[in-house]
């Protein structure tokens, strides 16, 4: 796995210091899960200690939420049996794809069809149940609707590679989208493609019909 787009530094040190929302701790925890560099960012902010975390006041996730994301991101380097997950989510996985240790302890909702190719499933966070959180899956050759954003966007690429016209994402890549970013990610052909993403903060997408999608999904 060659893994071109990685977080900025600032996104590593948040995620050290708990900083972040759940939904995008998880997305950055199976960065960090796939990355070895960036994995050894974290450890570096870890290792900065207790000075700068109580500097920052830890409050938006849970001190065991923390605790189990760093634990994960530790062990990631020791490969155990995958966690399970809904049967039926995990059955319409492209085979090969390895399932993140960072998603145990979520609620893997069903897979659901949000246009043509394109299915996503909600994924619970165990600490967070606002927490907007999902897996994308999208055919090859397909995309999704133009979009903005009104807050964060990440998404990290689980399998497959999309191009949004400001890059080409393939598997262990990390992106991140805010409301400066107007984009379309097209899927490659000939792969499917999966994703974890989170968003805080509502996606703008163009387009009516886009529009109504969204909200079905609750993005
Ligand atoms: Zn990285």
């Amino acid at each position: 796995m060659t893994i071109r787009h990685h977080p900025e530094d600032e996104l590593l040190l948040q995620l050290a210091a708990g900083r972040l929302d759940a939904a995008a701790a998880i997305v950055l925890a199976v960065h960090a899960e796939q990355c070895p560099r960036c994995r050894e960012r974290v450890r570096d902010f870890e290792a900065l200690g207790g000075v700068l975390l109580d500097a920052l006041e830890p409050e938006l996730l849970a001190p065991a939420a923390l605790a189990e994301t760093l634990a994960r991101i530790d062990g990631a380097a020791t490969p155990r049996p995958q966690a399970a997950a809904m049967p039926a989510v995990r059955a319409q996985l492209p085979e090969g794809l390895p399932w993140p240790r960072s998603l145990a302890g979520c609620a893997i909702g069903p897979w659901r069809l949000l246009g043509p190719g394109l299915r996503w499933s909600r994924i619970g966070a165990p600490h967070d149940a606002q927490a907007n959180l999902f897996l994308l899956r999208v055919d090859g050759g397909r995309q999704l609707p133009m979009h903005s954003h009104r807050g964060r966007e990440m998404t990290q690429v689980l399998y497959g590679a999309f191009d949004d016209g400001r890059g080409q994402f393939g598997p262990g890549d990390f992106d991140t989208a805010d409301d400066a970013v107007h984009h379309q990610p097209v899927v490659l052909p000939g792969s499917t493609c999966v994703c974890l993403a989170s968003v805080s903060g509502k996606v703008l997408f163009d387009g009516w019909l886009a529009r109504i999608g969204g909200a079905l999904v609750g993005m």
